[in-house]
């Protein structure tokens, strides 16, 4: 990636670019360039993700945005404008190598995302970055004169986007591009998961999520969760995703509370659940094995009094043993709850054959006696515990007090975060029953979930488990 290759590709078409006649204007183009709209970026996106999950390779999204369009507008006029988007969509071009794609994404911005290589770290990026950046700020002869642009890019390494999928990349590099705007001219940012924390501020409005939760557009994403001792997979967390139109895959932090002003957690479990037990019957379907589901259930869901009945019906429904569900509960509503229905219907679910897991275990504060009124299986170590348990012995420490607190009182154990295989190899060694974590895999929408479990037996197959080899 280092160097600039010298061939023009665009996707889809070869050798020299020409403006398409706007009077058999191609829909999926954009006119005044001739290149491909931004559906192309996330679709071509989609595929290189999926080759990265399943052979270790690795891609990038760039956004570049003109800075200050409408200036340019006011001074030059409209038909510069366009001549200086036709030159940056011709040089970003000559920029890039062959099978990167270049897009137009909105009025003054494009798109480019990168074919799969085998290397790229956050160094490569932002060298390549500023290599358009150089390349898009060249003078541009326009009449008799120059005109001088600058531009703002946004950047996401596939490896570190949110969610795995082409919206979900370019949504990441958008946000790294808000960045890079509000630090314009000439910046350039990297997404950092801050900017994603950030999306709440940008309130979601009621409206807009109940719309979306009764429209379908909020499902779960599936987070593998696997045995330290053999490698497999034990089963799958669904976390909830709003799947946006156009803002992309949107995180539960940025729409749960919105929710919850509306008193529609409970309708938000129903969904959740119900697309969770389907993907469980879809995996059986297709002959790959995944024993289990978690699910997340609320506060307002544990607290009403025909949950159980609830959840008897739908795995009748899906034909589902209950064993093959997990209850994930917080520890802070079992702290706080003084409240019988919670405690019944936990109780009621366990009773039932479904597995319970403390979620969050260890930021709760739940007292032991509190621990014995509930019908729990497995604690669920919390991320902040988890975090560099390989290099920090204090956290070493917690994590094993946990895991004895376990042991003695006859429960599984779960580590969550888990992030890198150094914390994975330690957490095997402490003794912890299993993980979930970005070094697995982060959540994924269903559709992935077929090639992703066949790529990991495969992987299984060929080396030991981290937990066997530590013997
Ligand atoms: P949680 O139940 O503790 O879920 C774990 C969170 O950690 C998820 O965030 C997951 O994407 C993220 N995560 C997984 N592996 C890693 C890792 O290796 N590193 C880091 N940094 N994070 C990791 P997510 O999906 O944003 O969910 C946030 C919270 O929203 C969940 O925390 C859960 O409390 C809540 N939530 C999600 N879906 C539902 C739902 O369907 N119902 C309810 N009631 N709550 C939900
Ligand atoms: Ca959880
Ligand atoms: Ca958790």
């Amino acid at each position: 990636m280092a160097a600039a290759l010298t061939v023009p590709v665009v996707y889809g078409l070869t050798g020299l670019f020409r403006p398409a006649p706007a009077d058999d204007a191609d829909p999926d183009r954009d006119s005044t360039t001739g290149l491909p709209l931004a559906e192309a970026l996330e679709e071509a996106l989609d595929d290189r993700l999926a080759m990265s999950l399943t052979r270790g390779r690795a891609t990038a999204c760039f956004l570049v945005a003109l800075d200050d369009l409408p200036e340019l507008a006011d001074r030059h006029g409209q038909a510069a404008v366009e001549q200086v988007l036709s030159r940056t969509s011709q040089r970003l071009r000559d920029a890039v190598r062959e099978g990167d794609i270049v897009c137009r994404t909105d009025q003054d911005g494009f798109g480019v995302g990168l074919a799969t290589v085998t290397h790229l770290d956050l160094e490569i990026a932002i060298q390549l970055a500023a290599r358009l950046q150089a390349t898009v700020e060249e003078p541009i002869a326009v009449g008799s004169g120059s005109i001088y642009v600058s531009c703002s890019i946004g950047f996401c390494l596939g490896a570190r986007a949110p969610e795995a999928t082409g919206r979900g990349l370019i949504h990441a590099a958008s946000l790294a591009l808000d960045e890079a705007r509000r630090n314009a001219p000439s910046a350039i940012r990297a997404f950092s998961r801050e900017m994603s924390r950030r999306v709440p501020a940008r309130a979601v409005g009621q409206e807009d999520v109940m719309a979306a939760l009764e429209g379908g557009q909020i499902l779960p994403f599936f987070q593998p969760q696997v045995s330290t001792d053999t490698g497999r997979v034990t089963g799958f967390e669904a976390l909830a995703r709003w799947c946006h139109p156009e803002r992309g895959v949107i995180p539960p932090d940025a729409f749960l509370e919105a929710l919850r002003a509306r008193g529609q957690m409970e309708r938000l479990g129903e969904v959740i659940l119900t697309r969770a037990l389907e993907a469980l019957a879809g995996w059986d379907r297709a002959g790959l094995t995944v024993p289990s589901v978690a699910v997340n259930f609320s506060s307002e869901e544990l607290s009403d009094p025909k949950l159980v009945d609830k959840v008897r019906w739908q795995l009748d429904r899906f034909d589902l043993a209950p064993e093959r569900l997990c209850i994930e509960v917080l520890e802070t509503v079992i702290a706080a709850s003084p409240d019988d229905s919670v405690v019944r219907s936990v109780n009621g679910l366990a009773k039932l054959g479904c597995r319970v897991d403390l979620d969050d275990f260890g930021t709760g504060h739940a007292s032991i006696s509190s621990l014995r009124r509930f019908a729990v299986h497995r604690l669920k170590i919390d991320r902040s515990f988890v975090t560099k348990v390989d290099r920090d012995p204090d956290q070493q420490r917690l994590v094993a007090a946990i895991l004895s607190l376990a042991e003695q009182m006859g429960l599984d154990s779960l580590a969550e975060g888990v992030e890198t295989r150094g914390e994975h190899a330690m957490l095997a060694q402490l003794g912890c029953g299993h993980i979930q974590g970005y070094c697995i895999a982060r959540p994924m929408p269903v559709e992935q979930t077929g090639d992703w479990l066949r790529a990991h037996a495969g992987s299984l197959a060929d080396a030991p488990a981290i937990g066997r080899k530590l013997g």
